[in-house]
Formats: structure tokens, C-alpha cells, sequence
């Protein structure tokens, strides 16, 4: 693991409301050892140079002291959006933990989304938080099958491990759903697949689901993608170059069909799905653990 020292951390959403009510976005890491063959983050527009090699802002404890300090509005601080916060190196680093209590102290919101089961050690500071702001803690499973996922996902913990951390997090009293994305076409679009990761969301005691059924594809990642497809699926680059040639957006061709039945068996379980819902319910959460002081 390398070090950089960085200008600032928090950068603000354009649009709070939206993606679980950000309102500023920090990345404590540069890079990501898991592998996914659909990172977007290794796109080149983003200029993270030797993406699998992680770099971890070193001064970030006095520039994450130093920003929220100056904060006239608190907010809901999103964790997670180009590099995976609890990457292997955070069980020595403790810098996501840290992070999380600077936010906690300067009581802030947080939102995280992760493939990795270290997340489950601070379901404490999760609870801390939660009490005086929203908190939503996203686990990242694209498939039920561990096959799958370690071809896909090759160096991130299985799919299955992943499900146990929710469950962790969940009886912690951690507001904790899935992040069901990307679906990619023709490889874990299938209704299966769906209905296995809603039922198993069920069990481990997720409380929310975001699906989406697409991928996107940019410069970089493309290429990398398609190693991936050669590597472990055979003619799929050909179907994928056929279907969606230079496109952003790759739509698995029967989303609507999925999405639909993805709907039916979320409301059967009681699982909010829609980002306003997801939103509401963390809000009211802290309105409930106030009004628990407070008797
Ligand atoms: S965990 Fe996220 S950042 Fe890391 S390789 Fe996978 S998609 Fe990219």
C-alpha cells in the first residue's frame, strides 16, 4: 500500500436528495484490490493510475477534522464511490473506523456501500451514528452463486460471505440493505439469480434493496471487461460488441421483466427498494432512536 497526501476529502453531490441523501462524497483510499471485472472506477476518466495498487490519503484525519469543522449544514457523508472502504489493508489502517468517528463526533450522517465482510467490525460506530443520523450500510452482491461471483468479483470476499456480513450488521441494529448492482447482460440477468439474492436478502435481514439492471461501460473499463468475458465466458465479447457497441449504458434486454418480478418479491418480504423509501425509512430511524432517549 502506497501513501499520497491529498488537497481535501469531502467533495458535495450535485444533487442531495438523490443517491441516499449524500451530500458530500470522500474517498479514503485511491484504487481497489478486488478485481471486479466490471469496475467503472478503472475507467480512464478518472486518471487513478495502477488502479489495483491502493493508496490511502494519509493526512486525512486532520483534512476530514478541518472540513467537517467548517460545515455550516450537517449532512449524510457517502463512503465507497470509487474504491472500497474496507479494502484489506483498512483491518491494519483503521482509517474507514477513524473517519467514521470524526463523522460521528461532528454528528454527521453516513452512507457506505462495500463488498467486504470487514465492514462488520464497526456495526458500534454504525449504532453511534444512527442515533443522531441516517445511516445506510450497502453490501454489494451482483449474484447468489459464489462461482460466479469469484469469477466476477475475483478477489472480493463470496457472495455468501457477503450475506452473513448483513446479518451481522442487521442484528447489530444497522440499517443494512443490498446494493444489487450492476446486473450484467447475459451473465447474472436471469430471474434465478434475482429471486435467490431477495430471498437470501430476506434471511440475513436486509431492509432494503437498490437494484440496477445494467452496466455501464466507459474507456478503460471497457477493455478490461472484455478480458474478463475472454477469460471466463467465451464468445460473450462478440454478443456484447453486437448488442451495445460503444454504449454507456449496457441494459440487460429483459430489465423491465425483472424489475417487475424483482418489485413483486421485495414488497412479499416487506424490503424497500425505491431510493425515496430507502431515504424515508433512514430518517425515521433516528426520529425513533431520539424519541427512545427521550422516554
Ligand atoms: S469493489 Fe468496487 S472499486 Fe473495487 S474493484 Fe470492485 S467495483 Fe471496483
Amino acid at each position: 500500500m502506497r501513501q499520497i497526501v491529498a488537497k481535501r476529502l469531502l467533495t458535495p453531490q450535485k444533487n442531495p436528495g438523490f443517491w441516499f441523501d449524500v451530500k458530500y462524497n470522500m474517498n479514503l483510499y485511491r484504487g481497489c484490490v478486488f478485481g471486479c471485472i466490471y469496475c467503472d472506477s478503472r475507467s480512464e476518466c478518472y486518471h487513478v493510475d495502477d488502479f489495483d495498487t491502493i493508496a490511502l490519503k494519509a493526512n486525512y484525519l486532520e483534512l476530514l477534522d478541518t472540513e467537517l469543522k467548517g460545515k455550516r449544514v450537517r449532512g449524510i457523508i457517502g463512503m465507497g464511490a470509487m474504491s472500497d472502504p474496507y479494502n484489506p489493508f483498512e483491518q491494519k489502517t483503521l482509517a474507514t473506523r477513524r473517519a467514521l468517528e470524526i463523522i460521528h463526533r461532528y454528528g454527521f450522517g453516513v452512507h457506505l456501500t462495500t463488498k467486504s465482510t470487514l465492514v462488520q467490525r464497526d456495526g458500534d460506530i454504525f449504532q453511534a451514528i444512527s442515533d443522531h443520523s441516517p445511516v445506510t450500510v450497502g453490501i454489494t452482491i451482483t449474484t447468489a452463486d459464489d462461482d460466479l461471483a469469484s469469477k466476477i468479483e475475483p478477489h472480493a470476499p463470496l457472495s455468501s460471505q457477503r450475506f452473513s456480513a448483513v446479518e451481522r450488521l442487521a442484528k447489530d441494529g444497522v440499517f443494512t440493505g443490498i446494493m444489487m448492482m450492476p446486473i450484467l447482460p447475459y451473465i447474472n440477468d436471469t430471474f434465478d439469480n434475482m429471486e435467490r439474492i431477495v430471498d437470501r436478502a430476506a434471511e440475513s435481514g436486509a431492509r432494503y434493496i437498490y437494484p440496477w439492471f445494467s452496466v455501464t461501460m466507459r474507456t478503460g473499463q471497457r477493455e478490461f471487461f472484455y478480458e474478463g468475458l475472454d477469460r471466463h465466458f467465451p464468445g460473450l465479447k462478440a454478443k456484447y460488441i453486437k448488442a451495445y457497441g460503444e454504449l454507456y449504458e449496457c441494459r440487460s434486454p429483459r430489465y423491465r421483466e425483472l424489475y417487475a418480478a424483482f418489485e413483486e418479491r421485495c414488497k412479499r418480504y416487506g424490503i424497500v427498494y425505491s431510493m425515496e423509501d430507502i431515504i424515508k425509512e433512514a430518517q425515521d430511524r433516528v426520529k425513533w432512536e431520539q424519541a427512545r432517549f427521550e422516554i
